[in-house]
């Protein structure tokens, strides 16, 4: 059998969530960040009559798609391109702008799928220190090195589910070399568009791309449905090595659908909010702490990996499955999707009976 090539052949798989339950028990998902909403009602409609042309190739485009993004977000449609989900944009720009001698810097918690991009790419993958689990522009500044091609940025960031103001990232990208590329992940942005200016035109200002996706705030994940705003250099760079019909003609109807109910997602964004803080008061009443969130989950500290492990199984076998971390660092952590509300609570009474047998 042929071996993969040698950076491909040291990659560790990219570790999705284990959802399987226990005892033939089918586990309730808290680990991925799904919506608790179904897409909104207008979607289901769109996409039977996107099926009369599933004979055809989708728009290449996305022309509508990306003219009705445009419309919401007051930017111009040339700049944006969407992807099959934001991770189809984070692996192409990792194609084509990082490697051998363009290394890649994140936040020392970043989303670890920025590490398999730069993997992917052969490249070096470098992380800048945070405090409080949050992103600091002076750190990244500081971790900046003379081969450093790409910096990645999530905002809010996951696992942590902390932000740093829009301010921090236009000083990060102003004081950051300018042939260093910026990507802003802000696949949770809708939780948090309510507390900053946006920060989509910033691919006007240079080398920076901005990417938000269909997945989350509009309950879309299993449409992959993603997109960015992007500088013309970079986004022609980026098309070459996109999948040329990456974004389905069913999957184009159903995200121009969900634009058309602002309220929905709105109602979605302040439904779970409301929901999270509830949850997080609820934890803290059991003694267990949380990360401020400014997303749809949580960051859950249970004091030390061995506690993590044991309330982890220990939810998984009363169906619930929260998020494990793999970084040696937040081993003591637990990452919990503000799911559906009978979900949600069923996950809290199986801690409240594991911290009084658990806790001496
Ligand atoms: C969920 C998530 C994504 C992936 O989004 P898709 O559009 O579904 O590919 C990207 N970045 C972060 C930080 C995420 O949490």
């Amino acid at each position: 059998m042929t071996g993969a090539r040698k950076h491909v052949a040291a990659m560790a798989p990219y570790a999705l969530a284990d959802l399987g339950g226990t005892g033939g028990r089918p586990a309730a998902s808290l680990a991925q960040n799904e919506s608790f909403r179904p897409p909104c009602p207008g979607t289901f409609e769109a996409v039977m009559a996107a099926m009369a042309d599933a004979a055809l190739y989708p728009d290449p485009d996305w022309t509508e798609l990306r003219s009705m993004i445009a419309a919401r977000h007051d930017v111009d449609p040339d700049t944006i391109l969407c992807g099959s989900g934001s991770l189809e944009l984070i692996g192409c720009l990792a194609r084509a702008f990082a490697g051998p001698h363009r290394a890649v810097l994140a936040p020392r918690h970043a989303y670890p799928y920025f590490r398999s991009a730069a993997q992917a790419s052969e490249a070096r993958f470098d992380t800048a220190p945070e405090s409080d689990c949050t992103a600091s522009a002076d750190a990244l500044l500081e971790a900046v090195r003379p081969d450093t091609g790409c910096v990645f940025l999530a905002n809010p960031g996951n696992p942590t589910g902390t932000r740093i103001p829009g301010d921090e990232i236009r000083r990060l990208r102003s004081s950051l070399r300018e042939d260093i590329l910026l990507v802003i992940d802000e696949a949770y942005g809708e939780f948090a568009d309510h507390l900053d200016a946006p920060l989509l035109d910033m691919a006007a200002t240079g080398n920076t791309v901005v990417l938000r996706t269909f997945s989350k705030a509009y309950g879309l994940a299993g449409c992959r449905v993603g997109w960015g705003t992007f500088p013309a250099g970079i986004a022609v760079e980026v098309r070459k090595v996109l999948n040329p019909n990456n974004v389905s003609a069913i999957s184009q109807a159903a995200a121009r659908a969900a634009l058309q109910d602002d309220a929905y997602m709105r109602a979605t964004c302040a439904q779970t909010a409301e929901r999270r803080d509830r949850t997080a008061r609820k934890l803290a009443a059991l003694g267990v702490r949380c990360l401020s969130s400014s997303t749809n989950f949580l960051l859950l500290d249970l004091e030390s990996r061995e506690r993590a492990r044991s309330a982890e199984a220990r939810l998984r076998s009363g169906g619930a499955v929260l998020r494990a971390q793999g970084a040696a660092d937040l081993s003591h952590c637990l990452r919990m999707t503000i799911g559906r509300e009978r979900e949600l609570d069923n996950a809290i009474r199986l801690l409240e009976t594991w911290t009084r047998e658990d806790t001496p």
